[in-house]
């Protein structure tokens, strides 16, 4: 599978660069991963919109869903040359309000996997755990199923233990990262030493680190992170447009 970066700053855009949303292929499937701010522009550099498969949610902040909207636009509005099918936006039921706003008609369907052991999504196998975060968020783990990759995803969360279980020999795992080591213990992110830490502990094989802070120096967050993973993994800052092949 291939991880595209189309936004990775935490909270709000900045500078020109948006925030939270990662683009997910493989075997021709194309999953939008989050849909923060500015991603929809930054998504028209690598496809079409209208080529999306399905989009899935971590939660309902706006730096996460901002151009959710504007994406059910352009699948509404823009001229048809054949039936377009239904965009299915997986997202939880647990904020009903939110989860109604998924579903537009005959143009988007929310999907709820709350509750929902195993979701088979295309070439993937997903599985969820409730993350730490002042509103709910699920953090996901991708299965490749022909090659039985994994690909993490922390959504947003603060230290969390059960993350070293499912992390777990991941070979990709893509932590939000908006806090610098000191700041341990917050009620809505991991620190650049507890994303380290986790890696290392569940033997991940690569650390992406994302939902970056728009101030201090990225490179020290980079270098907290692989001082905390004792040096025993990569570990890399997101950066829009930079892919990952899995
Ligand atoms: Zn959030």
């Amino acid at each position: 599978m291939k991880l595209t970066v189309i936004g990775c700053l935490g909270g709000y855009p900045y500078k020109g660069q948006g925030t939270t949303s990662f683009l997910l292929q493989s075997e021709g499937f194309n999953l939008l991963l989050d849909a923060g701010s500015g991603s929809l522009i930054q998504l028209e550099n690598e496809i079409s919109p209208l080529a999306l498969d399905a989009v899935i949610l971590s939660h309902y902040h706006p730096d996460h869903i901002a151009d959710v909207g504007v994406l059910q636009h352009y699948w509404q509005l823009f001229p048809k040359t054949e039936e377009r099918p239904v965009l299915p936006i997986y997202g939880h039921g647990e904020d009903q309000e939110n989860f109604a706003r998924l579903s537009l008609p005959n143009v988007s369907e929310g999907h709820d996997y709350l509750g929902v052991e195993q979701l088979n999504l295309g070439p993937f196998s997903v599985t969820f755990m409730k993350t730490i975060h002042p509103v709910v968020c699920y953090a996901m783990r991708f299965v490749e199923n022909s090659t039985g990759k994994i690909f993490v995803f922390t959504g947003d969360s603060g230290y969390l233990e059960t993350f070293v279980d499912f992390a777990r020999d991941a070979d990709l795992f893509l932590a939000d990262t908006y806090l610098f080591a000191g700041n341990e213990k917050h009620i809505a992110h991991f620190t650049s030493k507890e994303a380290g830490e986790i890696s290392r502990e569940a033997g991940v094989k690569k650390l992406v680190l994302t939902h970056l802070p728009q101030q201090g120096d990225l490179e020290q967050l980079r270098l907290e992170a692989s001082q905390a993973a004792k040096d025993e993994l990569p570990v890399e800052l997101a950066a829009i447009g930079k892919t990952f092949e899995i």
